[in-house]
C-alpha cells in the first residue's frame, strides 16, 4: 500500500475516533435530559425542537460544503434514537435483559429484534432458538426476559404459530415492532446473476420472490430453515455458483456481496413483532398505546358483534381480528383483538368494562406503545398544501351531464360506484382527496448516475417525496435516445432508496411488468399507450399503483374506460394525469385540457394530477401552468427537471433547471399555506 494511501487513513481512523467521542458525548447528554423527562408534565417528543436541530445542523452542514441532505438524514436517524431511548428510560430499569428470538444472527427477527430493544439503557443480549416454542418456554423458565416472535405479515397474513403459543401460560405482550422485509439476493462474490445455479432461502421468502425467481429458469430452488442460514451455508460451501436471499444485514453478518435488492413480488413488505414477558409492563401515558386482548364468547348468536359493538361505542378503534380454534374446545374459537388506546385510558377502561359483560372470558394480552410511536412523526414534515376545491363536495350534489356515457364503459372508476375521493397511499404520502398538495419530479429519462442523484437531492430538498424518470422511453423517432432500461432502473432505485424517494417510471411492454414492478412505486402508463389494453390489463394484475396519462387523442370518457381496465384486473390504484392533447395550436408541445381536472373530479373519485411539462414544451410556461392546475382542484403536479437541460437526452426544452424547480416548489408549498 502506498505511504500516501496509509497515512490518508490514518488520518480518517483519527476524525472517526472523535466522531464517535462526540456521540457519546451526546448520548450522555440525552441521558440527562431523560431524567428531567421523569417529570409526566414535559412531552417525551418536541417536534418543534426536532425541526429546530434539523434546521440548525442543515445550515452548519451546507457552510461547510456539505451535502446538507446527507448531513439531515443522519440527523433524523440520530434525534429518533435519542427519543427512543429517552422513552426507554421512562419505564425500563437497569438490569442485564435476554432476548429469545427464533433463527440464527442476522435474521429478520434478530435484526428487528436489535431495532426494537438497542435504545435502552441497559446491556441486552440476544439468544436464537430453533423454534417459536423454544423461544417462548425460555421465558417461562426465566432463561430470557424477552421472547421476541413474528405476528404477522402485510403479504402472508397472520403468523398463526405465535397466536397458539400466546394462549400458553400467563404471559403478556409488552411491545410491537413494524419491520421493513428487503429480500436480497447474495452470493460470495460480484458474479453475473446468469452465472447462478442454487438459490436457498426460507419456504415463505422464496414463495415472496416466486417472479424474480421464475426468471431464472436454470437455477435450483433450495428451501433453507430460515433467510440467514441460507447465507451462512453459501458462505460455508465456497461455491460462487450459490446463492441466497436474505436482507442486506445478513450480507454484512457473513461478509457476502448484494447482487440484487429488492427481489421480492411486491416492494412493500412489513412483519410485525411482539414482544412477549412473564410481567406486563408500565404503560407511560405520553406514548400513543396500543392493547391485545383473548377472548371467548358463548356460543350464542351475535355474541361476537356485542362485543365489537362495546368498543365501537366507546369509541375504541379495533386494529386487528384474529381467530384460532380452542384446543380444548372442538369447533370453538378464541378470538384476538388488537385496539388502539392503553389500558390508562379512560374510554378504554370503560369499554372493556361493558365487553366483559358481553364476552365469556376477557384476558388482556399486554398494553404497549405503539410501533413507531417513538420515531419522527412524518406527518409534521409535509410542505406542500393544497386549498380545500369545491369538485369534490359539488359533484356529489349536483346530477351527471347527460351527455356522459360513464355507465358503460366504467362503472369502477365512477363517482357512481364510490362517493368518497380515493387516496392512494404511496410509501407513506399520500394523493387524493383532501391530502397535501402532490410534486412529483424528475429527469425525462435517466441518464447517468450523477445526473439523477442531482435530480433526487433537490426533489427532497424541495420536501418532494417522489422521483420520477424514465428508463423506457416511448419515442417518436427510432433514433431517438430510447431510455437506458433496466440498468437505469437499477440506478434509479439505488438513488431513490438512498434519499428515501418512492419512484414513479414508465413501463412500455407487458413482458416487462413484473421486472419493472420490483424496483417501481408506481408504474407510469404513457400517453402513447392509454389504449394500450395488453399493458393495462398487466398493470391490472400488479399490486402498485398506476399513474394513467392521457392519450393524444383520448375523450375524458375514453380516458376513464381506459382506467377501468386496470381496475378491472383488481387493481383499484389509479392515478389520472392530464399532460396536454392534440389540438390545431402549434404554439405549445399539446395543449393542456384544464377543464378536463374539475371534469374528471366530477365523474370520477380517482386522483387526478397534471403534467405541466409535456403539455407546454417549454420551460418557461411550466410555472404558469402548474400554478393554474393547483388552482383547478389538481392532487398534484408531475414536472420534468434536468441538472443541465440543454444537455438533456430527451426533452430538455421544457424541463427546468434545478434552481428553477427549487423557486416553484417553494412557492407551491407557501402560497398554498396562504389560501388555506
Ligand atoms: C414522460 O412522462 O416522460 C412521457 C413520455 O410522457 P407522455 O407519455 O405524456 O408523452
Ligand atoms: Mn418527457
Amino acid at each position: 500500500m502506498s505511504n500516501s494511501l496509509q497515512s490518508l487513513r490514518k488520518q480518517l481512523d483519527d476524525v472517526d475516533q472523535r466522531l464517535i467521542k462526540s456521540l457519546a458525548e451526546r448520548q450522555r447528554v440525552v441521558t440527562e435530559i431523560a431524567g428531567l423527562k421523569a417529570n409526566p408534565e414535559l412531552p417525551l417528543k418536541d417536534g418543534a425542537r426536532e425541526r429546530e436541530v434539523l434546521a440548525r445542523v442543515s445550515r452548519l452542514a451546507s457552510a461547510r460544503g456539505l451535502d446538507n441532505y446527507f448531513v439531515e438524514s443522519l440527523y433524523r436517524r440520530i434525534l429518533e434514537h435519542s427519543v427512543r431511548c429517552q422513552a426507554a428510560r421512562q419505564t425500563d430499569s437497569n438490569r442485564e435483559l435476554v432476548v429469545a428470538y427464533q433463527g440464527v444472527e442476522a435474521s429478520y427477527s434478530h435484526t428487528a429484534a436489535r431495532s426494537h430493544f438497542s435504545p435502552l439503557p441497559r446491556e441486552v443480549h440476544f439468544h436464537g432458538y430453533r423454534s417459536f416454542a423454544a423461544a417462548i418456554d425460555a421465558v417461562i423458565v426465566s432463561e430470557a426476559d424477552v421472547a421476541f416472535l413474528p405476528i404477522e405479515n402485510s403479504l402472508t397474513g397472520s403468523i398463526t404459530e405465535t397466536y397458539d403459543l400466546l394462549s400458553r401460560g400467563n404471559l403478556h405482550l409488552i411491545g410491537e415492532e413494524v419491520h421493513r422485509v428487503e429480500h436480497c439476493l447474495l452470493a460470495l462474490t460480484p458474479v453475473p446473476l446468469g452465472l447462478i445455479r442454487r438459490i436457498g432461502s426460507h419456504s415463505q421468502a422464496l414463495a415472496q420472490c416466486s417472479s424474480f425467481l421464475e426468471s431464472l429458469p436454470d437455477c435450483h430452488i433450495e428451501i433453507e430453515e430460515d433467510t440467514a442460514s441460507a447465507a451462512r451455508l453459501v458462505v460455508e460451501s465456497g461455491d460462487l455458483s450459490r446463492g441466497a436471499i436474505a436482507s442486506e444485514e445478513a450480507a454484512a453478518r457473513y461478509g457476502l456481496h448484494v447482487l440484487k435488492r429488492n427481489v421480492a413480488n411486491q416492494k412493500a413488505n412489513y412483519t410485525r413483532f411482539v414482544a412477549i414477558a412473564r410481567e406486563p409492563k408500565q404503560a407511560d401515558p405520553r406514548l400513543p398505546h396500543k392493547t391485545s386482548l383473548l377472548l371467548t364468547t358463548a356460543h350464542e348468536k351475535g355474541a361476537l358483534a356485542r362485543c365489537l359493538d362495546a368498543l365501537a361505542e366507546h369509541g375504541v378503534n379495533l386494529t386487528k381480528l384474529e381467530s384460532r380454534p380452542s384446543a380444548q374446545r372442538p369447533w370453538q374459537y378464541l378470538f384476538y383483538l388488537d385496539h388502539e388506546g392503553g389500558l390508562h385510558e379512560k374510554h378504554v377502561e370503560l369499554a372493556l368494562a361493558e365487553l366483559r359483560k358481553h364476552a365469556e372470558a376477557v384476558r388482556i394480552l399486554g398494553t404497549y406503545p405503539r410501533s413507531g410511536a417513538r420515531s419522527t412523526d412524518e406527518k409534521e414534515r409535509i410542505t406542500f398544501l393544497r386549498p380545500k376545491t369545491v369538485a369534490s363536495t359539488e359533484s356529489k350534489t349536483q346530477p351527471a351531464t347527460p351527455a356522459s356515457t360513464q355507465s358503460r364503459s366504467y362503472r369502477l372508476a365512477s363517482r357512481a360506484q364510490r362517493a368518497e375521493d380515493t387516496v392512494i397511499e404511496i410509501d407513506g404520502s399520500h394523493i387524493g382527496g383532501d391530502t397535501p398538495f402532490v410534486v412529483i419530479a424528475g429527469p425525462c429519462s435517466v441518464e447517468s448516475r450523477e445526473q439523477i442523484t442531482s435530480c433526487a437531492h433537490a426533489v427532497a430538498d424541495a420536501g418532494g417525496k417522489l422521483l420520477r424518470g424514465g428508463c423506457f422511453k416511448p419515442r417518436t423517432s427510432t433514433y431517438d435516445f430510447q431510455g437506458l432500461g433496466f440498468d437505469g432502473l437499477t440506478m434509479l432505485h439505488e438513488t431513490a432508496r438512498a434519499y428515501r424517494l418512492a419512484i414513479v417510471t414508465e413501463v412500455l411492454h407487458p413482458a416487462d411488468v413484473d421486472a419493472v414492478a420490483r424496483e417501481a412505486d408506481v408504474l407510469q402508463i404513457g400517453a402513447r399507450n392509454m389504449q394500450n389494453f395488453a399493458l393495462l390489463k398487466a398493470v391490472g394484475k400488479t399490486q402498485l399503483p398506476v399513474l394513467l396519462k392521457r392519450g393524444l387523442m383520448a375523450s375524458i370518457d375514453e380516458w376513464l374506460a381506459a382506467a377501468e381496465y386496470i381496475m378491472a384486473e383488481g387493481n383499484s390504484r389509479v392515478i389520472l394525469c392530464e399532460r396536454g392533447i392534440r389540438t390545431f395550436e402549434t404554439a405549445t408541445r399539446n395543449t393542456l385540457d384544464l377543464s378536463a381536472v374539475p371534469v374528471l373530479r366530477e365523474r370520477s373519485h380517482l386522483p387526478v394530477i397534471v403534467d405541466p411539462s409535456h403539455a407546454a414544451g417549454r420551460r418557461e410556461w411550466v410555472a404558469p401552468l402548474a400554478r393554474a392546475a393547483r388552482a383547478v382542484g389538481a392532487h398534484g403536479v408531475m414536472i420534468e427537471i434536468h441538472p443541465k437541460p440543454d444537455q438533456a437526452l430527451s426533452d430538455g426544452a421544457q424541463s427546468l433547471d434545478l434552481d428553477q424547480f427549487k423557486a416553484l416548489a417553494h412557492e407551491l408549498a407557501s402560497r398554498a399555506r396562504g389560501h388555506r
